[in-house]
């Protein structure tokens, strides 16, 4: 991404989880959470569950409008609704389409919900892909697959012709996923987290700075991978916000980290989603050099234009009304939490 002047590509949140803007203020847990499993069990998973696809709609619907304001123009989306499985994936992509987002999908194959759960997830995937949606075929971690739905995933990605796209050792408690995964992966695969992996494999990891600091899973250096983007795990879409966690992380293990080489892993979402090389991001700062933005806060897009179409300017976005999301998406997050079991 050479980024001279005041404007840039659009940028790519290589790894996001749109519904989760809706678990925003929601009650605390039963319990405090205190390993990263017990985060999943205690918060993720009892928000999935109590997904439908009305509050995946509002959540998409904010999540993307928040992607735009902050100059993202490409969300690679990691979706689970285990309530709500069947069309959840043309819900998102429908979504996006309306913010004026580009939207790669994928539906999160898992046992954690029994095997007709898994068996659906696997459908969802391939019913989305098979009738023309762009995406890839998505799993949640090995450590949450059998060695026979694991087959299944990779099976069906191959059928497709698309990559996996995985949460790949996030936590020591998924520290065999390199060997699982390993033979199976190829370059179209996306690697999420990939902190406690401990070989190479094929495909692109993304790092998730602030999801990494807040799960506290550790640090994992992925200036060692060869191929690098990204994402903030559901955290919203500010992807400048992330490229200066990401730089202020590389340097408190490496204080010679140059900001030139954490904008390269920001580009290089563009790999995943090329069109995001031709939309425009007109920002309030100038110039926009690593240099400038790793410690420049408060950099915000004046113009988004994707596809050559103006989608936000100064006004806000042109095509949704902003104040209508915001207040549909709070009416859902609110149904969302009532229903929260315990
Ligand atoms: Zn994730």
């Amino acid at each position: 991404m050479s980024s001279i002047g005041a404007t840039t590509p659009g940028l790519v949140c290589a790894h996001h989880h749109l519904y989760s803007v809706l678990a925003r203020g929601m009650p605390a847990p039963p319990r405090t959470a205190r390993t990263f499993p017990e985060i999943l069990e205690l918060v993720w998973w009892r928000v999935d569950r109590a997904l439908d696809l009305e509050m995946v709609r509002w959540g998409t619907m904010l999540g993307a409008l928040e992607a735009l304001e902050a100059g993202t123009t490409a969300i690679v989306d990691h979706h689970s609704s285990p309530g709500a499985v069947d069309g959840s994936l043309d819900v998102i992509a429908q979504a996006c389409a309306e913010v004026g987002v580009r939207v790669l999908c994928c539906y999160e194959v898992t046992d954690r919900n029994g095997a007709d759960g898994a068996k659906a997830g696997l459908a969802e995937n391939e019913r989305f892909l098979r009738s023309g949606g762009r995406g890839l075929v998505g799993a949640h971690a090995a450590f949450t697959l059998s060695d026979e739905t694991l087959d299944a995933v990779c099976g069906l990605a191959v059928d497709l012709g698309v990559g996996v796209h995985v949460h790949v050792a996030e936590d020591p408690v998924d520290a065999a996923a390199g060997a699982r995964w390993a033979g199976r992966a190829d370059e179209r695969w996306i690697l999420a987290h990939a902190v406690h992996l401990e070989r190479a494999l094929p495909g692109t990891v993304v790092h998730n700075p602030r999801s990494n600091l807040n799960n506290a899973v550790g640090y994992g250096r992925p200036a060692r991978f060869d191929r690098v983007a990204l994402g903030t795990d559901g955290i919203g879409a500010d992807m400048l916000e992330e490229f200066r966690l990401a730089f202020a992380l590389a340097r408190a293990h490496d204080v010679a980290t140059s900001p030139e080489s954490v904008w390269s892993w920001l580009a290089a979402g563009a790999e995943l989603v090329p069109e995001a090389r031709d939309d425009r991001v007109t920002w309030s700062y100038e110039p926009m050099e690593p240099w400038h933005l790793a410690y420049s806060t408060g950099v915000r897009p004046r113009r988004v234009e994707v596809g050559g179409e103006t989608v936000l300017d100064e006004q806000g976005p042109t095509r949704v009304d902003a104040a209508e999301i915001r207040a549909r998406a709070a009416e859902q997050a609110a149904r969302l939490h009532a229903r929260l079991d315990v």
